[in-house]
């Protein structure tokens, strides 16, 4: 394998990009991604907070330590993985993060890796969504994803500028993927702005190095206060309001999940209030 390092935006064509390798080396170690070129984007990404301007090549460790960055984007990253993992992540490549489903770890030819069955929706899914589960019932692993998401951050890209929202998508039958990252995007920078509150709270299975059963992100603004679920949908999940809670579909194993949501949902907005 070819590992090149540029030094500029426009020297590179093609490769898989590798920031901290938190998720890139264990899927390549796992033969889920394979490349014959890795294109070491630290040198090219922005790093550093700058009032409401984040780098993507942020790591998340950082992320937690700075005051300037809105309560819920701190905690959502002082709660995620572990120190180590913190210190190398990056933000950029935490919300492109893949699903932790297990079966599609394990390579099962599931509709995410383009077959025609989601073996979870029958199988093992305690982990696994109470929204948007029909077609793949993963749940997205991303503590931070969610808190951007309610803070109403944007992203700006080497071609684009876009609400962090928009960089997701559920998968269907013509597309399987769960991002609207084109071949050969790099996520350079994002915009966070700062609410008048926000918390980020997270059910997990230990106290630490544990992905979101259920994570809640709420941010108040002047005008309105915005809830998105992390660990529900194969996707970061906003809800419109307390009640669209109401709307989830659970599978057999998951049903605990949206009692977990509805206290989270509570605990968040009486935090924020
Ligand atoms: C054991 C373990 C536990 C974890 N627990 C949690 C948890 O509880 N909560 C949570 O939210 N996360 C968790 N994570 C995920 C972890 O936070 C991410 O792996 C990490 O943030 C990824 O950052 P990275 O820089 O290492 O990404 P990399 O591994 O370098 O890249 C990840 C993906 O992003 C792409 N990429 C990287 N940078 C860019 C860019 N700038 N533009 C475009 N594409 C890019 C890569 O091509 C790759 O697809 C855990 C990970 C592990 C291994
Ligand atoms: S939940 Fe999604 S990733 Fe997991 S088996 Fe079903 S289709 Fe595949």
């Amino acid at each position: 394998m070819k590992l090149l390092q540029p030094s500029d935006v426009e020297e590179f064509a093609g490769g898989v990009f590798i920031h901290g390798g938190t998720e890139v080396v264990p899927l390549l170690r796992d033969g889920i991604l394979s490349t014959e070129t890795l294109v070491d984007v630290r040198e090219i990404v922005p790093r550093g907070i700058d009032g409401t301007r984040i780098g993507a090549g942020t790591t998340l460790g950082e992320l937690e330590a700075d005051s300037q960055v809105p309560e819920a984007l701190r905690e959502a990253c002082r709660l995620a993985a572990s120190p180590q993992l913190r210190n190398m992540g990056s933000i950029g490549g935490n919300l492109l993060q893949a699903t932790r489903c297990w079966y599609w770890r394990l390579k099962f030819p599931c509709r995410l890796h383009g077959g025609d069955t989601c073996h979870a929706q029958e199988g093992e899914h305690r982990e696994h969504a109470i929204f948007a589960n029909d077609f793949c019932a993963s749940a997205h692993p991303s503590d931070p994803a969610a808190a951007l998401v309610a803070l109403g951050a944007t992203m700006r890209t080497n071609g684009r500028e876009l609400p962090v929202t928009e960089l997701y998508r559920l998968p269907t039958d013509d597309d399987r993927d769960v991002t609207t990252l084109a071949a050969g995007e790099l996520i350079l920078e994002l915009d966070v702005p700062q609410p008048e509150a926000s918390t980020y709270l997270k059910a997990m299975d230990r106290q630490r190095w544990s992905f979101p059963l259920v994570g809640v992100a709420a941010a108040r603004f002047t005008d309105r206060t915005q809830l998105v679920l992390a660990g529900v949908a194969p996707i970061p999940w906003a809800l419109e309001s307390p009640e669209a809670l109401d709307q989830a579909t659970p599978l057999p194993g998951t049903a605990y999940k949206l009692e977990i949501a509805r206290a989270l949902v509570r605990r968040a907005l009486e935090a924020v209030a």
